[in-house]
């Protein structure tokens, strides 16, 4: 039977039985954002755990349908922040590139489903081109952020092709690579990728660890074989409710990263997107948090807590900047003014 409207699918949908019913709506979150997870990572997930940490980064559920108000498919407006296709710029001194729309795993909370949720290819030629001459017209733009999507997705020898001209731009002194390939797919980080990608260094990658479980010998010698070719390596984080936003898990991912020569860089507040209200956390729990990081951590360990808001940008977040609590929403300051974001009752 198909769906006749939704008042109709939504009686239906309470009329079965409980776990036909979540998977149903399972289904249609997977219809929403889509469902990828490659078999290396599926074999790191405690099949009989129902509550693993790792399949609930990955694996669709119903709840990604329960969509609160305040969350947005483009939360920062990304769309309307792009001077040329495929070009984002959301400050004066650095830009990202949407790469590709493909990701080796579609992470449930990701930050750019209004991207990814849709079957983006490569980056044409043409607009790449457009993009290096809005670059050459705009030298205050030298940090530039290769992302998507996942650009490592792309075959070696057009990635190489792209970073050898960027790097021609003599503007542009920073390049950054934002992946999760070496979390998800480590055997795509082989000897001749790292080689390539060495031969633009100076080459910032970013990383994207949630969980100290994703340490595993073969991400682990994926991160060695970056470091060892001189690639400068560091991590983000997403703070995630019931993740990983435990004490113990996340000093002991910390401690994991910064043994394999990658920086903690960013702890995320989860954003405000379509379908991450499960995952969201209280600001205060991520302030504890950080609390109780510095206490165990020394600063090469240690990532800053950052929270980006829709209209404003990244703000590391202390507590300082917690003005007062009106209802559910938490007044927050930022350098353009008050913030009012609606943050979680615990
Ligand atoms: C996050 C982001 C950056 C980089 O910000 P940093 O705080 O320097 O890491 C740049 N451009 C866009 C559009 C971003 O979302």
């Amino acid at each position: 039977m198909q769906v006749v409207s939704s008042a109709v699918d939504s009686i239906v949908a309470t009329d079965l039985p409980e776990q036909t019913q979540s998977v149903s709506r399972a289904d249609e979150a997977a219809r929403r954002f889509r469902f990828r997870v490659p078999a290396y990572y599926q074999e790191l997930i405690d099949v009989t755990n129902p509550d693993d940490s790792l399949a609930k980064m990955v694996m669709p559920s119903g709840s990604e349908l329960d969509d609160a108000p305040h969350l947005k498919l483009d939360s920062f407006d990304e769309q309307e922040q792009m001077p040329v296709p495929g070009l984002i710029r959301r400050y004066r001194d650095r830009a990202l590139i949407l790469m590709t729309g493909q990701c080796a795993v579609h992470c449930r909370f990701c930050t750019r489903k209004w991207y990814v949720a849709q079957d983006h290819p490569m980056i044409a030629e043409a607009d790449f081109e457009r993009i290096l001459c809005y670059l050459g017209d705009h030298p205050e733009l030298r940090d530039i952020i290769l992302s998507g999507g996942d650009p490592l997705m792309i075959a070696d020898a057009i990635l190489a092709q792209y970073l050898r001209r960027l790097r021609q731009l003599t503007s542009v002194k920073f390049i950054r690579i934002g992946t999760r390939i070496p979390v998800v797919r480590p055997d795509r980080v082989t000897d001749r990728l790292a080689h390539l990608l060495s031969g633009v260094n100076p080459l910032f990658i970013q990383n994207h660890f949630n969980h100290p479980r994703e340490l595993t010998r073969a991400s682990c010698q994926a991160l060695t074989r970056m470091a060892d070719q001189g690639l400068v390596l560091s991590n983000h984080t997403v703070l995630l409710h019931r993740i990983n936003d435990q004490i113990d898990t996340l000093e002991a991912l910390f401690v994991g990263l910064l043994e394999m020569r990658v920086r903690p860089y960013y702890l995320f507040q989860c954003d405000l997107v379509a379908g991450n209200e499960q995952f969201r956390t209280p600001l205060e729990k991520g302030l504890d948090l950080m609390d109780e990081l510095r206490e165990r951590l020394g600063g090469l360990a240690l990532p800053r807590f950052v929270i980006d808001l829709p209209g404003q940008g990244k703000l590391q977040l202390s507590r300082n900047d917690i003005l007062r609590r009106d209802g559910r929403y938490l007044v927050v300051a930022t350098p353009k003014g008050e913030f009012r974001y609606p943050d979680v009752v615990p």
